[in-house]
Parts: structure tokens; C-alpha cells; sequence
């Protein structure tokens, strides 16, 4: 298979295209590919439907997007793996297979086409409301210093979340009861109906409003969790912060969000991550910028530099004869790694001379007889031009 178009491509946007845009454009394309509107050419249409579809889902999602922007269209596989540095729970998310899969029923598209013309874009139940659904994801930020940023760490925070609760095994029935098929939907968890849109009649499906999609009810609650099915938690959780992470980068721990229903996946736990500012270094892609004062002597005279780096160590940097100030230089991987390479980015520091504010007498004598030799005039004490 080819590889996939740019999402952004897809929906004819600009990378900074707003919520709104985003809206605007895929309503125009669904609008226009949608298959049934397309009943001569309804194998292209689907396909095209389809990416629509997909590049909305990831695009309109505030998470994903930032993911895709930072990762590109095939995620961050690079990451994760399971050897990799995030083994164990770990693993960064991926968006392959969010979405959207296959045409095969009417329901679907009748589904989609519901959300579509009734304006509401926001959370899309998943296709089949009582059989297994992923939990919610969760959220969190973290601060973390430059220092950490840039050697990688591991913390440990607690997060809340719910939990499947054992009594009930996430049932949400008294441990010896079951529940009960819901009558409204005969187990279904939706209910049909047909609606009249421009395209015309479309049967559609909604979630059953007895059962809330679930498809039973439950009679006897559990007592531990009062029929939810989970509770309340606040476990401790390791996230490994890789060596070169950038401010508001997001780290997936899969898997570690609220437990999925009805046998499905467990929600995913996204950690952003935001760099404290350091007093004295910053960054700029991958490479480390600071500001190195240095002397007038050292400046003329060239000068051996004792460079601290981020990590701690020193670097030794021989400076020339005659540098001016605001010269950069350069000292090769020493900036921050990149996350998903070998490469490291570079140290790159700039020097300011500092001109003298307090001289002993002897360092006055002594620029003096400088000065002179440089045929100017010696400094003036008195104020004036030139005495
Ligand atoms: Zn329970
Ligand atoms: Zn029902």
C-alpha cells in the first residue's frame, strides 16, 4: 500500500488551520464523498470518504494532532517496540487503526452520516455501543527541569483513575446475580430510526437511552462500586522520560488509562511534558544556546574556556587572539539527543566581553601605559569630551 497523504492534504488545510476550518473543510469533503452521494463511482468514493474520515478523526482531536504533528502520519512506532527505551508497560501511542475500518454495513455510514448533519462531532460512540469499548484516556502534565530533559529520566506519579472493581470483575452486578438483557433494545445497546436529510432518507442508529448502549440492565447493583463496574483509584505509575524530550512533547503510556468495557482495551494515559527554564541555558531545536562572559584580556589575548555542560562535565574551548563579542562557537554533540535517532544536536555558546566597571589602581596604571602604546588618548577623569 502507498503511503498515506498528509492529513492536512487530505482535508485541503493549512497546518494551522483552526477547529473551526478543520470543521468547515471536512464537512465540505464528507459532503462530497460521502458514498451514497456518489452512486456511480461508490468504490472511489469510499475510499476518499474513508480518508476524510480518518484525517478528521485524528486532526479534531486536540491529543492527536499534536501527536501527528510531532510524530508524523505512521506515529511514533520508532519509539516504542517492546525492547525499546519505554519497554515494559510503556510505549508510545500510536493512531493506526483509531479509526475507522471497513464499510461493511449500512449502519456505519448511517452512523457517521447522524453525527455529521446533527452538528455534533464531539465523541463518536464506538461502532457496536454494547460490545467492547476502550476506556477513556487520561491526561496529565509534568514538569521536569532542563537538566532531566536533556540526560531523560524516570519519575514516578501518582495518578487517579478508575479502576475495574474485583468484587464485580467490572460487571457492576451482585457477585452471584447477572444482568438482564434491556428490553428497549433487545441487548442491542442502539435503536434505529430513519431520518430525512438533503440526501434523503437515511437509516440511522442511536444509542439506546434505557441501557445507555450497554445493552442490560442491571438489577441488583455490586455494593462495592454501586453498579459501576470500577472505582476510584490512585495508583503509582513509572514513566520513563526519554533523553532529549522537548517542552510539551507528550509521552503514551498505553493502556494505563480507565479500563475499556465489555472485554475492550484499556484507556491510554498521555503525559505532557513541560521543561522548567533554566537561569542560564536554553534551547533551540536540538542545540543547547548559552551566554559565556569573558574578560577584556581573555578576549584579546585568546583564552583557554572552562565550559560547564548540561550534563555536568566541563569542556575545555581554546578561544582565539582578538575575538570579538557576541562570537559563537561551537562544540559538537554536546546538545540535546534526539529522541528518535542517534544524532545529538550541539553546544553552541556565545561570548560577551565584559568591559571592566572596577579597576584597582594597578590595573588603571597599567591600561593606561596601554593606551598609550595604541596611540589614544588615556582615559579621562574629568567628564567632558576629552578633557
Ligand atoms: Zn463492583
Ligand atoms: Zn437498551
Amino acid at each position: 500500500m502507498a503511503g498515506k497523504r498528509d492529513y492536512y492534504e487530505v482535508l485541503g488545510v493549512s497546518k494551522t488551520a483552526t477547529d473551526d476550518e478543520l470543521k468547515k473543510a471536512y464537512r465540505k469533503l464528507a459532503k462530497k464523498y460521502h458514498p451514497d452521494a456518489n452512486p456511480d463511482n461508490k468504490e472511489e468514493s469510499e475510499k476518499k470518504f474513508k480518508e476524510v474520515n480518518e484525517a478528521y478523526e485524528t486532526l479534531s482531536d486536540p491529543q492527536k494532532r499534536k501527536m501527528y504533528d510531532q510524530f508524523g502520519p505512521d506515529g511514533p512506532q520508532g519509539f516504542g517496540g517492546a525492547g525499546g527505551p519505554f519497554g515494559g508497560q510503556g510505549g508510545y501511542y500510536s493512531y493506526n487503526g483509531s479509526g475507522f475500518d471497513g464499510f461493511g454495513d449500512f449502519g456505519d455510514l448511517g452512523d457517521i452520516f447522524s453525527s455529521f448533519f446533527g452538528g455534533g462531532f464531539g465523541g463518536r460512540q464506538s461502532r457496536k455501543p454494547n460490545g467492547p469499548r476502550k476506556g477513556a484516556d487520561l491526561n496529565l502534565n509534568i514538569d521536569i527541569s532542563f537538566e532531566e530533559a536533556y540526560l531523560g529520566i524516570e519519575k514516578e506519579i501518582v495518578i487517579t483513575r478508575n479502576e475495574t472493581c474485583t468484587t464485580c470483575q467490572g460487571t457492576g452486578a451482585k457477585p452471584g446475580t447477572n444482568p438482564i438483557k434491556c428490553p428497549e433494545c433487545q441487548g442491542s445497546g442502539q435503536v434505529r430510526q430513519v431520518q430525512n436529510t438533503i440526501l434523503g432518507q437515511v437509516q440511522t442508529t442511536r444509542t439506546c437511552s434505557t441501557c445507555h448502549g450497554t445493552g442490560e440492565i442491571i438489577q441488583e447493583p455490586c455494593e462495592t462500586c454501586r453498579g459501576k463496574g470500577t472505582i476510584r483509584k490512585q495508583p503509582k505509575i513509572k514513566v520513563k522520560i526519554p533523553a532529549g524530550i522537548d517542552d510539551n512533547q507528550t509521552v503514551v503510556l498505553r493502556n494505563e488509562g480507565d479500563p475499556g468495557e465489555k472485554g475492550g482495551p484499556n484507556g491510554d494515559l498521555y503525559i505532557t511534558v513541560r521543561i522548567k527554564r533554566h537561569s542560564i541555558y536554553t534551547r533551540k531545536g536540538n542545540n543547547v544556546l548559552c551566554e559565556v562572559p569573558i574578560t577584556i584580556t581573555q578576549a584579546t589575548l585568546g583564552a583557554d574556556l572552562e565550559i560547564p555542560m548540561v550534563d555536568g562535565s566541563k569542556e575545555t574551548y581554546k578561544i582565539p587572539e582578538g575575538t570579538q563579542t557576541g562570537t559563537k562557537f561551537t562544540i559538537r554533540n554536546k546538545g540535546f539527543k534526539m529522541v528518535n535517532s542517534s544524532a545529538q544536536g550541539d553546544f553552541i555558546f556565545t561570548v560577551t566581553v565584559q568591559t571592566p566597571k572596577r579597576l584597582s589602581k594597578e590595573q588603571r596604571e597599567l591600561l593606561v601605559q596601554l593606551a598609550k602604546t595604541m596611540n589614544e588618548q588615556p582615559p579621562v577623569k574629568k567628564r567632558g569630551l576629552f578633557g
